[in-house]
């Protein structure tokens, strides 16, 4: 299909409010025009222009089977024509829907039982969020209620989920985040650790901290806290030595809810099929959207453990119906898709290949970029990396922000050919490529990289 690309930029120019958009900068041009992404393949995608550019961060983490996958579009169209649309409510269901729940509830880390469904990450947690108020309330403890997060973690963009999520720039000028959330000290080794301290000291010296907060907000008050197994959005950073058994002790102590959010470590980005079982974290709520369907279509879903479903069924001769779900929940091509997508993730062991393919990137980029001047550190796990950028190594000071270096490098690795995303805290370059990557794409994404990096310094 051809377009006419002027039109489709003016129209997209008059219309979109694109997000994450400084809006002046796109208004009057600054920004150039916007690119119109046109097809996939593998790990490529191509613009209306015929340019072709090398996704290194799947979309936004998440086309985890890569662009142009025949098997996906045909299940949506087959799921299409057989039945579009109907409902979940009040015991409506489709096969598809009826497999990938009893799928989910056995892939999933530690005692799941029910899945209930969303269309995006932000929606999930927002439902996990009520999920823990109405387990409380359910079970007579109806003051414990806020939800514990961490600084630099992601979570969404919605209200609560919003809230949740711990950057500040994410609630400036948005009324954010709401009272009920409370944050609480990144894992983040590097930038949090004191001199000398190890990273198992440093995780006892988090899990302390956390469990003062408890203690401040009175644990009687303290319903949940919520976290990514890798802290991804605010940095790719993967937890240091101890963390999540020191964190999870803590909790258990307490009493509080652990909602894993898994919505970019779900279906194998770690090397694992969840990002909890690579860290040995036993959650009560699991979020999971993007892998699901690898992006082919929206679907987000929240997985809720065995102890919390007991509550909220046990509960309901008192309260009566769970009140509360989408028009779109369990939509059945939405199903389809990911049961479609979870075959690829099993019968190509895409999990097998983050760990496999992931060792090499993971020993490539810190080959590559550990010792340049400009890099204070290198980390990632599985198919997620990071290389994080200093104006001096030694005192691990950071550049100015109005020097833009994150920003500078992502746009050269762009003209280069590759998207690696400038992450929006500090100047990190992030990589988390498709799963189907190979060795020879890896090398490929990496040597553009350097090139762009090189061109900076
Ligand atoms: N949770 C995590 C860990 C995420 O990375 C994201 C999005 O990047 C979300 C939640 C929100 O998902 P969505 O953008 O689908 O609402």
């Amino acid at each position: 299909m051809s377009i006419d690309i002027s039109d489709i930029a003016s129209k997209d120019r008059n219309s979109v409010l694109h997000p994450f958009t400084h809006l002046k900068d796109f208004a009057t041009g600054a920004m150039g025009d916007p690119t119109i992404v046109e097809t996939g393949k593998g790990i490529r995608i191509q613009d209306a222009r015929g340019n072709q550019l090398i996704d290194g961060f799947a979309g936004l983490y998440c086309v985890n089977i890569g662009y142009g996958r025949t098997e996906v579009a045909e299940a949506i169209a087959r799921q299409a024509y057989r039945l579009a649309y109907y409902h979940s409510y009040a015991a409506h269901t489709t096969d598809q829907l009826a497999i990938l729940s009893d799928r989910l509830v056995r892939m999933a880390p530690g005692k799941m039982s029910k899945v209930f469904y969303g269309m995006s990450g932000s929606d999930a947690n927002e439902t996990n969020a009520k999920l823990v108020w109405y387990y409380n309330n359910l079970r007579g403890k109806p003051t414990k209620k806020t939800i514990i997060s961490r600084e630099r973690g992601y979570h969404g963009c919605s209200v609560i989920s919003g809230s949740m999520t711990g950057m500040s720039f994410y609630h400036d000028h948005m009324d954010l985040p709401l009272p009920q959330v409370v944050h609480t000290g990144a894992p983040h080794h590097y930038w949090g650790a004191e001199a000398g301290e190890t990273e198992t000291e440093f995780s006892a010296r988090r899990a302390a901290e956390l469990d003062r907060l408890i203690e401040k907000i009175g644990p009687d008050n303290v319903g949940a806290f919520i976290a990514e197994p890798v802290l991804g959005t605010g940095g790719i950073t993967p937890p240091p030595e101890g963390y999540w058994a020191a964190a999870q002790a803590v909790l258990k102590k307490h009493d509080v809810l652990l909602i894993a959010d898994e919505v970019i470590t779900g279906f194998g980005r770690t090397g694992s099929m969840f990002g909890s079982l690579h860290y040995g974290i036993e959650p009560d709520l699991i979020t999971v959207a993007k892998g699901l369907t690898s992006a082919y279509f929206p679907l987000s879903a929240s997985i809720v453990g065995e102890k919390v479903y007991r509550v909220l069924e046990d509960g309901a001769d008192r309260v009566g119906a769970f009140s509360h779900g989408y028009t779109y929940s369990g939509h059945p091509i939405g199903a389809a898709a990911a049961n479609a997508v979870l075959d690829i993730v099993e019968k190509e062991d895409l999990p097998g290949n983050a760990r496999e393919v992931g060792a090499y990137f993971q020993a490539q980029l810190k080959e590559r970029f550990a010792q340049l001047p400009i890099v204070g550190e290198v980390r990632g796990v599985g198919l997620m990396g990071a290389i994080e950028f200093v104006a001096d190594r030694d005192r691990k000071k950071r550049f100015d922000a109005s020097q833009k270096v994150g920003a500078r490098i992502s746009k050269a690795a762009r003209d280069r050919g590759l998207i690696a995303r400038a992450m929006p805290h500090g100047d990190i370059l992030g990589f988390s490529p498709p799963l189907v990557v190979t060795r020879g794409e890896v090398d490929e994404i990496l040597s553009i990289a350097e090139s762009a990096v090189r061109s900076v310094m």
